[in-house]
């Protein structure tokens, strides 16, 4: 298997008949399994709690993905002594060995491609691009990182001396809490928890309350694989209610979370703050938020431009880290950019995402949709709105909204919305535009569309993201081909789905002999 080099795994095509069939039939079936209890997995026992919460559709509140419980403080300890405990056994596996688990992993998920699609279509409101393009990233991150288990498994380079033998392994660190997002349910979810475990550590796993169903779906994968008990232990609940008791504890050695902002900052403070009984240095693995912008300058092919700012803007409703939430027009094509953007945006549909046309769906919940109308407020004082602005029930529906004409230092220019809305600034000319982009605190993606080789120079030099892209939209980094993270706020710039990844989930040490 590990012979085979990697490569990604190709999108459905939805035009062709069949492949539309076996979606639909796949939601048909998922359909009858909503609504269902979960329970906790701690230790591989299964727990259901008295006290639960419900995973419901954004686009449709009233139906019930799943029934959750809600884990006290105890239960997460518990949780964390049964990563301790199962640590001592699970470090000593070969990486041959936890790298066929992340096989066998991919291997189910490429089976189960459209029931993965469906738990998400219904659960975050993916529509079915959107949602098969989260299962086959979550399939990469398992085929890409099972390789690099093998490949930091291999003798390291370093330099020799005749009086010696000398060598370097990586080794790795403990228990890890693992607090993936709701917006890659499948693929950073998978990605974050298969690196961890991969690596030779446990994981306490805490998904997103808005998105529990789909990180069972990928347990119950690790049980059919017959990953040990105890390796990946599974406790659902609020942040608020056993966040912090994950990330004080003194016997988790690593935190890997991505998400808000506001969250990674509050879980970077309480790693720093050393617990009685705690024997090393937390380690935080931070992906947090963007402001990202795509640059058009007056060379750029205009077409290609506006289609990109707007699938970056709008694709799973502007609900990823790396959309493209600002557009940054020459004055010299302003006009003819922001035209062409809003007769596009007038196009996308809106609604129910069990149709496959659909292109958007609901905001994740209640809260999301308040914090988006809200800034769609504070944007009618800072810009002039073209297009949307408008929510539609009983679902969480936000229409694609575009403010033109906003100052880069405004709020809707500065701060994460996380939703459909769009904000087109005009600069001056090419460095005004590169300036702009650059003054925000985020610095995750980034894109320009010019044809001037100086400009793209100086993009490469100046334009300070973690991922920057020419003539190409600035979402959907691929596994291996864009290592993805990013500068300043927007985290710890993990590199995920590249080379340095799996790095962070370890511990080299040097081993020398004298001969
Ligand atoms: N990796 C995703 C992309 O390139 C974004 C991840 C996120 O939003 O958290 O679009």
């Amino acid at each position: 298997h590990a012979q085979k080099p990697f490569i990604n795994e190709a999108l459905t095509d939805f035009s062709k008949e069949e492949l539309r069939y076996a979606q639909a039939m796949a939601l048909e079936q998922v359909k009858n399994e909503l609504g269902q209890t979960y329970p906790l997995i701690i230790g591989g026992k299964k727990i259901v709690n008295e006290r639960t919460f419900t995973s419901f559709n954004p686009g449709q509140p009233d139906q019930v993905i799943g029934k959750f419980s809600s884990a006290n403080s105890a239960q997460t300890q518990e949780a964390i002594q049964s990563a301790k405990t199962a640590f001592e056994t699970w470090k000593r596996v070969p990486a041959t060995e936890r790298a066929g688990y992340l096989f066998a992993a991919a291997a189910l998920m490429r089976q189960r491609r459209f029931t993965m699609n469906a738990w998400m279509i219904y659960e975050v409101g993916k529509s079915w691009p959107e949602a098969d393009g989260d299962t086959a990233e979550a399939i990469d991150f398992l085929e890409f990182y099972g390789r690099e288990i093998l490949r930091l498994a291999d003798e390291q380079p370093i330099t020799h001396i005749d009086s010696e033998d000398n060598e370097l392994v990586y080794i790795p660190l403990g228990v890890a809490a693992v607090i993936p997002p709701w917006n890659f349910p499948c693929a950073i979810m998978a990605g974050m928890t298969s690196a961890a475990f991969g690596a030779g550590n446990t994981v306490v796993l805490k998904p997103a309350s808005t998105a529990p169903t789909i990180a069972y779906q990928f347990i119950r994968i690790l049980e059919e694989v017959g990953l040990p008990a105890g390796v990946v232990n599974y406790i659902t609940g609020s942040g608020a209610a056993i966040g912090d008791t994950l990330v004080d504890s003194p016997d988790v050695r690593f935190i890997s979370f991505t998400g808000s902002r506001e969250v990674g900052l509050h879980i970077y403070a309480h790693a720093a703050h050393t617990q009685a009984g705690q024997r090393w240095l937390k380690r935080t693995i931070l992906e947090m938020g963007g402001k990202d912008a795509i640059i058009v300058d007056d060379t750029a092919d205009v077409e290609a431009a506006t289609a990109s700012i707007v699938s970056s803007a709008f694709g799973f409703q502007g609900q990823k880290c790396s959309a493209g939430s600002r557009a940054i027009i020459l004055a010299s094509v302003y006009d003819e950019v922001v035209k062409r953007v809003v007769e596009k945006t007038r196009k996308l549909t809106i609604g129910d995402v069990t149709q496959p046309e659909t292109y958007l769906g609901a905001v994740i919940d209640q809260q999301a949709h308040k914090k988006i109308m809200e800034y769609i407020e504070i944007g009618k004082g800072e810009g002039k709105l073209v297009l949307g602005g408008q929510s539609h029930g009983p679902g969480y529906f936000i229409e694609p909204t575009i403010f033109i004409d906003v100052d880069s230092h405004a709020r809707i220019a500065q701060e994460e919305i996380f939703g459909p809305v769009l904000t087109i600034i005009k600069a001056k000319d090419f460095d005004d535009a590169l300036t702009i982009a650059n003054d925000t605190e985020f610095g995750l993606t980034g894109s320009l569309y010019s044809t001037d080789a100086q400009h793209i120079d100086r993009a490469k030099e100046e334009y300070h993201v973690g991922n920057l892209y020419f003539n190409r939209k600035c979402t959907g980094a691929l596994v291996g081909v864009h290592p993805f993270g990013g500068f300043n706020m927007s985290g710890t710039d993990s590199k995920a789905g590249g080379h340095d990844y799996l790095l962070l989930f370890t511990q080299a040490k040097a081993i020398s002999a004298s001969k």
